[in-house]
């Protein structure tokens, strides 16, 4: 890909994975998104969509085959060996896969695990206490894989190859959580889960995904379940569709679904939020997005 990104979603609900017959349309893991270019990639959050990509990472691999950038620039994409994994937060929905990414036990990957430090603790820490007994019988230092770790803040920016940028922006959720804003070039792409954007925060959040091309929204609440959910942590998925708007967003894509929500609800909210915005769509697991304004 000498140009752009290309995003893929692998899980869109939140809280809670929903592997039910009727939810399949829009999928049933847990977060996970990764966003390839020239033989790089990125993945962020780890929740139980993980596991389908780590899958075909490992079958690209193996096969010696390489995957196409999906009808977008249909240029040859070759599985890297060192992969960057960016988690917002620990909570577990987007860091239950972890354990199950199959490169971690291989040898000859490096993998880059990016997160934020929380009460005292260094991200490392943190994942370290979760990730081994007595709450999982494997511990990360029994991988394969060398594991980088990279501790982030608010407000900062790290650059990756080939002049990609991922800069990172304090959520408003729990006890701390980052979104991220990936660049390449002139285009960008928001991971925006998991966030509750109010009144006071607005502004800043604005500003943060002013004119990207792709944001991913955290749309886990109708404005009736708000009024019982305010505090929680996440948004309603029709300020999305106006802050996309009224920020010149390229294409709004919420996830974090709820995990109640059947395809059939789903498929009516986002009839509803395209006749506000025809650029919206309701994330679907296997979505792939290109990025691009040079083709
Ligand atoms: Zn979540
Ligand atoms: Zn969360």
């Amino acid at each position: 890909m000498k140009h752009g990104l290309e995003v893929k979603i692998w899980g869109t609900r939140g809280s809670l994975a929903a592997p039910y017959a009727d939810r399949m349309e829009f999928g049933g893991n847990t977060s996970c998104v990764s966003v390839r270019w020239s033989d790089q990639i990125v993945i962020f959050d780890c929740g139980t969509g993980l596991h389908g990509l780590g899958q075909e990472l490992i079958r690209l691999r193996e096969s010696a085959q390489n995957f196409r950038a999906d009808g977008c620039s249909g240029e040859v994409w070759h599985v890297p060996e060192e992969i960057h994994i960016f988690i917002g937060h620990v909570h577990l929905d987007h860091i239950c896969a972890l354990p199950f990414f199959p490169l971690l036990f291989r040898k000859g990957w490096k993998i880059h695990l990016y997160g934020q430090p929380m009460e005292g603790e260094s991200f490392k820490d943190t994942v370290r206490r979760i990730v081994g007994p007595p709450f999982w019988p494997v511990t990360l230092d029994q991988a394969a894989a060398e594991i980088a770790w990279h501790d982030l803040v608010p407000d900062m920016v790290v650059e990756l190859p080939d002049g990609v940028s991922v800069q990172t922006f304090e959520a408003n959720h729990g006890p701390g959580a980052l979104l991220f804003r990936m660049t390449r070039g002139d285009v960008s792409v928001v991971y925006g889960l998991d966030n509750e954007v109010t009144y006071e925060t607005m502004d800043a959040y604005s500003q943060f995904v002013d004119g990207c091309d792709l944001l991913i929204f955290d749309g886990m609440y109708t404005e009736e379940e708000y009024k019982r959910c305010k505090g929680f942590g996440h948004s309603v998925w029709m300020q999305g569709v106006w802050i996309a708007g009224h920020c010149k967003v390229g294409t709004v894509c919420i996830s974090h679904h709820e995990w109640n929500r059947t395809d059939a609800v789903l498929k009516e909210m986002e009839a509803l939020a395209r006749e506000e915005n025809d650029r919206c769509v309701f994330a679907r697991e296997g979505m792939v997005f290109f990025l691009s304004r040079e083709l």
